[in-house]
């Protein structure tokens, strides 16, 4: 076993890439003219150097890689994701989950996986595979093995949700739907919840903190020429969202979880919920969209990650709602609340991941923060050192996950879809702008 005290015995297998302008994401500013020489073997930073000009060593060594006509960032994390989904605005969720083939899914996650890496992402946070079981573990086994190309996946496998709280909509009862949650309801059936995640491979425990309230009593239409409601209930004095589990019942999934050193995502949109879950112990808040100073508050106090998913409420969202979203993050992040950048991607396409680092931008949060959100922040929400490799920080002993934009990033933030290199653990995946491997 490799462990970062003992980086010297793959010396032998070294090669060192030259930069002139690399982001540091603990320090938040980017240095310049370093060098970093990579182990082929264990695809870890053995070490960093500087050099005293720009350029790279001429005549440059046949191993290594001139990048110094680049700008250099930490491999990216999106740290919400859902592989086996395509983009909405193609194909409804439902129609995806109840239509598409197991082959169909597959395929299109392979896809969406080699999309992820040449937009410079190379870790998922992929919390659930919305009707595909426990799918998401074969394919992260997949990619690990090197049976096809992707970003490192962190995967959740089925969410936990009390008794049918998050189920495919349809109309007919008898119709067998695959389903999309591992419900369970009190301490100990959470427990053995927890357990059975975690015992089929889970590496990210997520739960529904909150969901639509009672959107059953009257449906949106769920097949085409299904007819609409005619008279639906005024909304405006029942909550939006319900509360799904006890704050015991939340405390037992996080002391179980964390017990096997494993984090618990919480899907949350309301101020209650999020509130709840964070005062719980989870390690993350989905989504949190409703503004609330008290869940900024309960946040920080916590000190849990807020992912604010931004990406997917530009497009659910109607657009006069959304500047008060972008108000919220604004402030949770003055207000000193950690954030990590996932897009709730699948829901919005693969591939697109940038959006959501510009859409952080567009919120206020300053560029070197927006960046830290998106590579250090989302290795802690992975679980940081509990994930057992360390990425999102180009450090001795940290894995050599490095993405090359065209043109400087803090002078024009488009650069970021400029995407001239990728390399994941060593191994490259793009250079000079087109697909390797
Ligand atoms: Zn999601």
């Amino acid at each position: 076993m490799a462990s970062p005290n003992s980086l010297s015995i793959y010396e032998d297998e070294s090669f060192t890439i030259h930069t002139a302008l690399l982001f540091s994401s603990p320090y938040r500013m980017f240095l310049q003219n370093i060098s970093l020489v990579i182990s082929r073997t264990s695809g870890l930073i053995l070490k960093t150097y500087s050099r005293a000009s720009a350029s790279a060593p001429d005549p440059l060594p046949p191993s290594d890689i001139d990048l110094t006509h680049l700008t250099i960032l930490p491999g990216l994390v999106d740290a919400h994701t859902h592989i086996f989904l395509h983009a909405y605005s193609e194909v409804s969720a439902t129609h995806q989950m109840l239509h598409e083939s197991p082959v169909e899914r597959i395929l299109r996650a392979s896809n969406h996986a080699r999309a992820a890496l040449d937009a410079g992402f190379t870790t998922y946070r992929d919390l659930g595979t919305e009707g595909m079981a426990t799918a998401d573990i074969s394919l992260r086994d997949a990619i690990n093995r090197g049976i096809t190309p992707g970003p490192r996946l962190f995967i959740a496998t089925d969410p936990i949700t009390t008794s049918s709280s998050y189920t495919i909509a349809n109309e007919n009862p008898t119709l067998h739907v695959p389903r999309l949650a591992d419900e369970a309801d009190g301490t100990s059936a959470l427990r053995a919840a927890v357990r059975r995640r975690l015992g089929a491979g889970a590496d990210i425990i997520k739960i529904y903190a909150d969901q639509e309230s009672r959107a059953g009593r009257y449906p949106e239409p769920s097949f085409p020429g299904a007819l609409p409601m005619r008279f639906p209930p005024l909304w405006g004095d029942v909550p939006q969202h319900i509360t799904l589990f006890t704050a015991e019942e939340m405390a037992a999934v996080v002391d179980e979880a964390h017990a096997a050193h494993c984090p618990v995502a919480a899907h949350a949109s309301s101020p209650k919920a999020v509130i709840r879950a964070a005062r719980a112990g989870v390690d993350t808040i989905e989504h949190g969209q409703e503004p609330s100073a008290e869940a900024i508050s309960a946040m920080r106090k916590a000190g849990c990650i807020f992912v604010p998913t931004l990406s997917v409420m530009e497009y659910e969202v109607p657009a006069d709602v959304l500047p008060r979203m972008y108000a919220h993050t604004y402030a949770a992040w003055k207000d000193g609340v950690k954030i990590a950048c996932g897009g709730d991607t699948g829901p919005v396409p693969h591939g697109q991941n940038v959006r959501e680092l510009e859409l952080l931008l567009g919120a206020g949060v300053p560029l070197a923060d927006v960046l830290a959100a998106a590579t250090v922040r989302g290795w802690e929400a992975c679980g940081g050192e509990w994930c057992g490799r360390r990425f999102g920080v180009l450090q001795e002993g940290w894995a050599a996950d490095i993405v090359g934009l065209e043109g400087d990033v803090r002078e024009d933030a488009s650069a970021l879809r400029r995407v001239a290199f990728v390399m994941k653990d060593g191994e490259v995946w793009k250079r000079d702008g087109r697909r390797v491997g």
